[in-house]
Order: structure tokens, then C-alpha cells, then sequence
């Protein structure tokens, strides 16, 4: 658990923007964290803590605030790094998981090799938020798919009014820092 006091400091660092992208959500603005000397130090040092004892083998951050925390968290764990994007970005062969939107649906990927000749390696998913869960699903099955064990997910935020952290934590345990949001 955070203590209580930097859990305040970051939760405080977080810039609500109303009606972002579109009328009725509110969007949490992370980059107010990122710029923030003291509550990017807290979060970063508070996930050091969590997993370096997990053994992790390499962190999946997904596209794109997961790639911010998520590349600074393998560097202070000394492993590797592995992208999960959005459909069309990754430039060798891919791996792909589609998932549903409120209006269609949308597609992730990963490379084909990303946990290179580990097996079964041990991996932490990484993301700023969970909403209704879509994206870390098809993310947490795609860290499958390409060999890997999803050992956790983790993110800053949690709208678990939406569901979506109960429907992933039948897939794989779930922590979120600042807990619901
Ligand atoms: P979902 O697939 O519904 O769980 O959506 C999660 C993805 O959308 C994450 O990559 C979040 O960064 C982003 N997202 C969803 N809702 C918000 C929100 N209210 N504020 C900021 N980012 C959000």
C-alpha cells in the first residue's frame, strides 16, 4: 500500500480536464505527474518497491502513457522493455489482439520475438488507467500469446466504476496505485 501522504502528493499532481475527448468524460492528465520532479519520484519509487522482489523478467507498457512509466520502471529494474501499440506501428512481424469499443473495435500489438529466447517469461503489464478494461485485456492475452506469463497489471488509476479492473482480475491479478478512482 502507498502511504497516505505521497499517495496525496500525486494524487494532487493529476489535472482533471473535463469533457476531453468528448462531452461526459473526464479525462485524468498524467503529464502533470510527468513534470513534476517530486510526485513522478514518489510514483516511480513506489512500483520499484512493489516488483523487485517479483522477479520479473520484462515490463509491457502499453501505447502510449504506458511506455512512459513503464521504460522509466525496467530501467530502475534492470530488465527489458516491451512496446505493445496500437495497429500499424511496430515494424516487424506482429502479434495482434482485436477488443471492442463503445462503437467498433480497435486492435493492439506486439512483436513476435519481444521476450526474446526467454521462456515463458515473467511479465508486469503497465498502463496510466484502467477504464472498461478492453485495451489491458487484449494486451494481457497478446504478453500470451507470444509466450510470456502476465504476472500482474498494473496502472496509476483504477475508474473501477466501469468494470473493467473486476472483469481483468479474472485473468490476471490487478493492482492499481492510487487504488479506485
Ligand atoms: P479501456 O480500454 O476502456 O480500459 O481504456 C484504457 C485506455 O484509455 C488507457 O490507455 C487510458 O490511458 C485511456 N483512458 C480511458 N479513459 C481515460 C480517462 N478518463 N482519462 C485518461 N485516459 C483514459
Amino acid at each position: 500500500m502507498i502511504k497516505p501522504e505521497d499517495k496525496k502528493i500525486i494524487v494532487d499532481a493529476i489535472r482533471e480536464i473535463p469533457d476531453f475527448p468528448k462531452p461526459g468524460i473526464v479525462f485524468k492528465d498524467i503529464s502533470t505527474i510527468l513534470n513534476d520532479a517530486q510526485a513522478f519520484g514518489l510514483l516511480m519509487d513506489h512500483i520499484h518497491d512493489r516488483y523487485k522482489d517479483m522477479k520479473l523478467d520484462f515490463i509491457a507498457g502499453i501505447d502510449a502513457r504506458g511506455f512512459i512509466f513503464g521504460a522509466a520502471l525496467a530501467r530502475d529494474l534492470g530488465i527489458g522493455f516491451v512496446p505493445i501499440r496500437k495497429k500499424g506501428k511496430l515494424p516487424y512481424t506482429t502479434i495482434s489482439e482485436k477488443y471492442a469499443l463503445e462503437y467498433g473495435v480497435d486492435e493492439v500489438e506486439i512483436h513476435i520475438d519481444a521476450f526474446r529466447d526467454v521462456k515463458e517469461a515473467r511479465v508486469l503489464l503497465i498502463d496510466d488507467l484502467i477504464a472498461t478494461g478492453g485495451t489491458a485485456y487484449a494486451a494481457a492475452n497478446l504478453i500470451e500469446k507470444s509466450g510470456g506469463k502476465c504476472i500482474e497489471a498494473c496502472f496509476i488509476m483504477d475508474l473501477a466504476f466501469l468494470g473493467g479492473s473486476e472483469k481483468l482480475s479474472k485473468f490476471t491479478p490487478v493492482y492499481s496505485v492510487l487504488g479506485e478512482a
